[in-house]
């Protein structure tokens, strides 16, 4: 049970509370914090760290593969799909298709965004479908996301981590916002929880397993830059001599539509093999650490950032973007109030 220090400090007069401290949920309270200097802004977050997809991630600065865009056209219109890696492009396709792909993206990037490149890496069976974007780089998701805390601390927002919000009761005035068998009032809620929002958009956001793993260092390794097989299905890049590889969600979607972290067996695997038969045939390599992500996808890619009812907002449905356009998201969430 919280203390009565705890209660006057923390859970007495807040503004705003914001569901999650992810990308979007940090950077939905510095956007509360500009327009609202004064407020009382406090982020409560489930895990000890954020724990859905910000501190899990593969840090590609990207905004979608040749492959993966030319997947999209078939769903959505050109112009969502412009307007989808607009939203990418500024917060940061088969190749046959290449030249229309590059027309549909003309108006964003003045130029031809994916040429075919030379294959220097020795990567096997790919040499004919290697596709070069200069517009595409690496970030160190580690370093991204305590600057990130950093900021939100210093900016005088309180996170409160380890705690879950389990209900919410809306009154003509603000939100009774519960903590398990706590609850506090708030003048808004605002939810930045990505693939935990299915019950909340009532099935708009569908969870989605991502499993990585990363390689020991490698001497001399000669691979560098981000890359992107099968429509994005499967990713890689260095970092600090170690290959970071990630994907095998379409060897079982139906296992991995779930919130639970962890790694089977058919897709670590098959990450492996890939791993040795395509991107490392002629390296011996072994693999140090695995992990998994959640990330929230949908039959759209577009983000719903929503005011739900008079005192409730949400900025959900990043897909596999969230990098990119994650910090727009939330910031875009934090005007919607
Ligand atoms: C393995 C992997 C690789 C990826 N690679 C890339 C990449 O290279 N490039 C790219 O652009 N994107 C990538 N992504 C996607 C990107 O990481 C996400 O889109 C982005 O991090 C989503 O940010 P978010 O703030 O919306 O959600 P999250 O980071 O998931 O934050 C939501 C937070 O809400 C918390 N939460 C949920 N429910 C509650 C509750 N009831 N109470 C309290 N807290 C709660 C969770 O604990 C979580 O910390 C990857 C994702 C994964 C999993």
């Amino acid at each position: 049970m919280f203390s009565y220090w705890e209660i006057k400090n923390w859970f007495t007069d807040v503004d705003y509370t914001i569901v999650g401290s992810g990308i979007v949920g940090l950077h939905a309270a510095l956007r509360l914090r500009e327009r609202f200097p004064d407020s009382k802004i406090l982020i409560i977050e489930h895990g000890p760290l954020p724990q859905g997809a910000s501190t899990k991630n593969a840090g590609f600065a990207c905004f979608g593969s040749l492959s993966e865009i030319n997947d999209d056209l078939k769903t959505h219109t050109e112009e969502e799909v412009l307007a989808l890696i607009q939203k990418r492009w500024a917060g940061l396709q088969l190749l046959r298709r290449m030249p229309f792909v590059n027309e549909v993206l003309k108006p964003l990037f003045k130029t031809d965004v994916f040429a075919k490149e030379v294959d220097r890496f020795d990567f096997k069976g790919i040499h004919e479908y290697l596709i070069f974007n200069p517009f595409e780089g690496q970030i160190d998701t580690g370093n991204m996301m305590q600057a990130l805390l950093k900021e939100v601390a210093v900016n005088n927002i309180l996170i409160l981590n380890s705690q879950t919000v389990t209900s919410y009761n809306e009154k003509s005035d603000g939100v009774d916002v519960a903590l398990g068998n706590f609850s506090f009032f708030s003048k808004k809620l605002l939810f930045a929880t990505n693939g935990f929002a299915g019950e909340l958009t009532k099935g708009l956001v569908k969870p989605a397993r991502a499993q990585v793993l990363i390689t020991e260092p490698i001497p001399n390794l000669d691979i560098k830059g981000t890359f992107h097989i099968d429509r994005g299905y499967y990713y890689f890049r260095n970092i600090n001599d170690r290959i970071l590889f990630g994907g095998g969600r379409n060897l079982d979607f139906e296992g991995e539509t779930t919130t639970e972290f962890g790694q089977t067996e058919i897709i670590q695997n098959q990450l492996e093999k890939v791993l040795r038969e395509v991107i490392l045939p002629n390296t011996d390599f072994t693999i140090a650490h695995r992990w998994s992500g959640i990330m929230g996808l949908g039959n759209h890619k577009k983000p719903i950032i929503e005011q739900l009812s008079q005192h409730t907002y949400c900025g959900v449905r990043l897909g596999g973007m969230g990098v990119a356009i994650g910090s727009m998201v939330g910031a875009e969430l934090g005007d919607l109030v």
